[in-house]
């Protein structure tokens, strides 16, 4: 068997295991065609079967209500930040941004270029440690939609429970917590995520948008930029990314074979728990960056005591096979990514070796 690391990166990021080798196998002839996956037409019956099973796969896990379609897009989380004002955001109409962190900053930077924006609420003054209380978030009658991220990559922060937003569009950016717990999709107006964390690779996009918003949307914008040219036209308007809309359907079954979205968060609580349970129990050797009540489920940030020793760990840390502990190269530290495809038996590993490393080092 192939030696795997211990893959703690933060995007793109560990697959499942049983994921590559199904497509390994099926690389050079998939289903008898004598062609792989990536040599045939998006145009042909066997694109055509995987491309609407990886959407079923997905309403189907989600419940995802029938007022609301799934696309499949390009550009990553990035473009969305764009997509969303130029298609929801109208004159005389605000949007509102909750700022949690640097992704956040980079979708409102994006709204302010199209329309008028206001911040709805920001943790910036601490340093991007926790989610807003929900009654501190300010909303306005105005408000086209309310934007938000649902989990902070850099930080390592993450929503629990979501604001209420009453008829105006919730939207989120689930790029770094996408099918890593349950979530009522009817609480939102629109979801994106780029593939390259939870999904699959890097290359393809999803959005979950409900259906009057296709139909409400500005009309004045560049085709393939509305949501409405790729509803209508099943993802397939034009060359949609066809090797990594398969890998979302060989991952969606693979979240399925574990047990489906509940399984999954329970797993990642168990793991994250491994790694947070060493922090705290440190005596103040390793200092989470995130508040407790505010603690991402996916990205792990902290700090060892002091910077030689920090240095010192994530060498070794390296030295033992660990890989992409850095934290984001805007805020140094370190950041331990455990997103679904990450094995029970890394983040063990991990825990293990950050006892050891306090033992001799303290
Ligand atoms: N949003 C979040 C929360 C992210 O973590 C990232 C990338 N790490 C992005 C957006 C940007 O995504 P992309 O690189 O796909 O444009």
């Amino acid at each position: 068997t192939t030696k795997r690391a211990f893959n703690f990166n933060a995007g793109p990021s560990a697959l499942p295991l049983e994921v590559l080798e199904k497509a390994q196998k099926e690389l050079v002839n998939f289903n008898n065609s004598g062609m792989s996956i990536m040599e045939m037409s998006h145009r042909s019956k066997d694109y055509e079967a995987v491309h609407n099973d990886a959407i079923a796969r997905l309403k189907s896990l989600y419940s995802i209500p029938d007022n609301y379609e799934v696309l499949f897009l390009q550009g990553g989380g990035s473009l969305q930040f764009t997509m969303v004002p130029m298609n929801l955001l109208k004159e005389g109409q605000t949007a509102s941004y909750i700022l949690t962190g640097s992704w956040s900053e980079k979708a409102w930077k994006e709204a302010k270029l199209l329309g008028i924006t206001k911040e709805a609420a920001s943790t910036k003054g601490n340093a991007y440690r926790n989610i807003p209380a929900l009654d501190d978030i300010q909303f306005s009658d105005t408000d086209a939609y309310v934007h938000l991220t649902s989990n902070n990559t850099i930080f390592g922060t993450q929503w629990k429970d979501f604001p209420l937003t009453g008829n105006v569009p919730l939207v989120a950016d689930m790029s770094s917590d996408i099918l890593s717990k349950p979530i009522d999709v009817s609480s939102f107006g629109i979801i994106y995520a780029g593939a390259q964390k939870n999904l699959g690779p890097s290359g393809v996009t999803i959005v979950i948008i409900r259906k009057d918003l296709l139909e409400n949307a500005k009309t004045d914008i560049p085709t393939i930029l509305k949501y409405s040219t790729h509803a209508d036209s099943n993802s397939l308007y034009n060359t949609p990314p066809t090797f990594g809309i398969y890998m979302l359907g060989e991952v969606l079954k693979w979240v399925e074979e574990k047990g489906g979205l509940q399984a999954i968060e329970k797993n990642n609580e168990e793991k994250a728990k491994l790694i947070y349970d060493v922090i705290d129990n440190s005596n103040g050797f390793y200092t989470g960056h995130a508040s407790n009540e505010s603690r991402s489920l996916m990205n792990i940030t902290f700090r060892v005591a002091d910077e030689e020793l920090e240095k010192q760990f994530l060498a070794e840390a390296k030295e033992a096979g660990f890989v992409g502990l850095n934290g984001h190269r805007s805020v140094g530290g370190c950041r331990a990514s455990t997103y679904n495809a990450v094995p029970y038996e890394t983040c063990k590993a991990l825990a293990d070796f950050m006892i050891a490393f306090q033992n001799k080092n303290h």
